[in-house]
């Protein structure tokens, strides 16, 4: 499937730092469905041509976990249109840019270019009429051309096939997301179960422009396949005020930061990862926990601690990233695994700032490294997600201390240890942090330096353990009109 996108715009190579990818290099990534190619085969002044390639594995999606049965089993269309495939390549290929992030020329991010997409096939079976009614409303020239269905029988005829163009004015961000959620949605299928998360995904990508679009029960139908219950809450949250999808699409920001393969974080202390583990399982085994939710599980290294721990009966691994949920997938041999041991583990993908029925009733939560890669200003979301609303028994947090970073030539006094935090703490920072947050939600608590000590500045990384009574937390809140936290619901915190 090929889809390529031109925009005209004064200085256009720019649109290389807003889309992330360099306009003198190909891009090539596998992801999930097959992979991914971004090359530019036009630059110039004024405009420039990226091109995005997929090539998807027919035979794969038969096997992954959501077979394709409604389509023939090894022969079908996917790899040849758009679809759903094609919305996760191009998050693959773009996710900054879909959620509204650039690392250079971040002012040209609100500007409104000409883009003129092309996309080569796309198979819709509502018809021409219905792809003008989706994408003219967001302010585009709409151009279909009805394909044959073989190029050498014309006697077969038509196919439900088109090739779409469309050409308006918007920003980098708008054209990804329109294309985002409305390709899947012209093609009417997925190639994957769907559940809650995809009503966060269309809220975080939709919200904006989808609360203004006049045909937006029919897009989220189509996009949540028709499941009731998930329309209506999307809907619900459409009709919501601002803030809402603000948090939404902050959240599209915290996940997008999380799917890049992150790098290893700068820690000139080896060892220092593993015996922050070691320290976080001595403390879950002294408090003889029977089940453990580690969020912002990364890619599993502390569960696999934890699955050697025989006392521990129920674990799960909670992430925003698919990406590193399928590494600890991998890490953990989650397929292989024998059905007792499968039975204690459970891996599955969410965001810290949603509350979250499926987090609760756990013995102890461990953020392992988490919180640095939170906003300062979504801290209180994830508090509220964490200590009240799921609200374990004990909660134990490791996070960097920021004054030992002076120790480590590499870093130095000014710069963070990773490129994705967004703070790290001194101690007395992280201990007036922790004093708060159990004096408001009943926890008391605990804290220590892991690794080295410094005389001058302490040991490089720091925890606190929370304690405090399990279910005191969202029996007596009362912020009203938030929506029930009811198991298995997710609702913005
Ligand atoms: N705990 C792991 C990984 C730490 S890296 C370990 O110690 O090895 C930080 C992790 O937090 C990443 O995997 C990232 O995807 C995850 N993360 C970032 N923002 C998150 C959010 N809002 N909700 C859940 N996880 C998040």
């Amino acid at each position: 499937m090929l889809l390529t996108l031109t925009c005209y715009a004064p200085n256009a190579p720019d649109i290389g730092y807003l889309l992330g990818k360099n306009p003198a290099s190909v891009f090539e990534r596998p992801f999930s469905g097959g992979k991914v190619w971004a090359f530019y085969p036009d630059v110039a002044d004024d405009h420039v041509t990226v091109a995005m390639l997929t090539e998807i594995d027919p035979i794969g999606l038969v096997r992954g976990p959501a077979p394709l049965t409604q389509l023939g089993h090894y022969i079908n269309d996917r790899p040849y249109v758009a679809s759903s495939l094609t919305s996760v390549a191009l998050n693959t290929a773009f996710g900054s840019a879909l959620a509204g992030r650039a690392t250079s020329h971040s002012e040209r991010l609100s500007e409104r270019m000409r883009w003129e997409v092309s996309v080569g096939v796309v198979a819709c079976e509502a018809g021409e009429e219905f792809m003008t009614r989706l994408f003219a409303p967001l302010g585009y020239a709409v151009t279909t051309t009805r394909l044959p269905l073989d190029l050498r029988f014309s006697a077969w005829g038509q196919a439900d096939l088109y090739a779409l163009k469309l050409d308006g004015s918007q920003t980098v961000r708008e054209v990804l997301s329109h294309l985002y959620v409305l390709l899947p949605v012209l093609d009417n299928s997925k190639h994957y179960y769907v559940g809650e998360e995809e009503t966060a995904k269309l809220l975080a990508h939709g919200g904006v422009w989808l609360a203004a679009h006049p045909e937006r029960e029919l897009i989220a139908k189509r996009y949540l396949r028709y499941k009731r219950p998930l329309v209506q809450s999307t809907l619900e949250r459409l009709a919501e005020s601002d803030p809402a999808l603000r948090e939404a699409e902050a959240q599209a920001e915290e996940s997008a930061a999380a799917t890049e393969v992150a790098p290893e974080p700068v820690e000139a202390t080896p060892g220092l990862h593993e015996q922050r583990l070691n320290t976080v399982m001595a403390a879950i085994r002294a408090v003889g926990a029977h089940s453990l939710v580690d969020l912002g599980c990364g890619e599993g290294r502390l569960l696999s601690l934890a699955l050697t721990e025989r006392s521990l009966t129920r674990i799960l691994g909670m992430d925003v990233s698919p990406v590193a949920l399928a590494r600890a997938g991998r890490r953990l041999h989650v397929e292989s695994m024998a059905p007792m041991q499968r039975a204690r583990i459970q891996l599955t993908q969410g965001s810290l700032l949603y509350r979250d029925g499926r987090l609760r009733d756990f013995d102890v939560a461990a953020l392992v490294e988490v919180i640095e890669h939170l906003d300062t200003s979504r801290l209180s979301a994830m508090e509220r997600v964490v200590f009240q609303h799921a609200r374990p028994q004990r909660v134990i947090v490791t996070t960097p201390n920021r004054e030992y970073n002076v120790r480590w030539e590499a870093i130095g006094e000014q710069r963070l240890r990773h490129r994705d935090h967004r703070f790290e703490w001194t101690r007395a920072e992280c201990q007036a942090w922790a004093e708060r947050v159990a004096a408001t939600y009943g926890y008391r608590w605990t804290w220590q330096g892991i690794g080295p000590e410094d005389a001058a500045v302490g040991a490089p990384s720091q925890m606190v353990i929370f304690d405090g009574n399990p279910g005191a937390g969202d029996a007596n809140e009362g912020e009203g009109n938030e929506g029930d936290a009811t198991a298995g619901k997710e609702t913005l915190a």
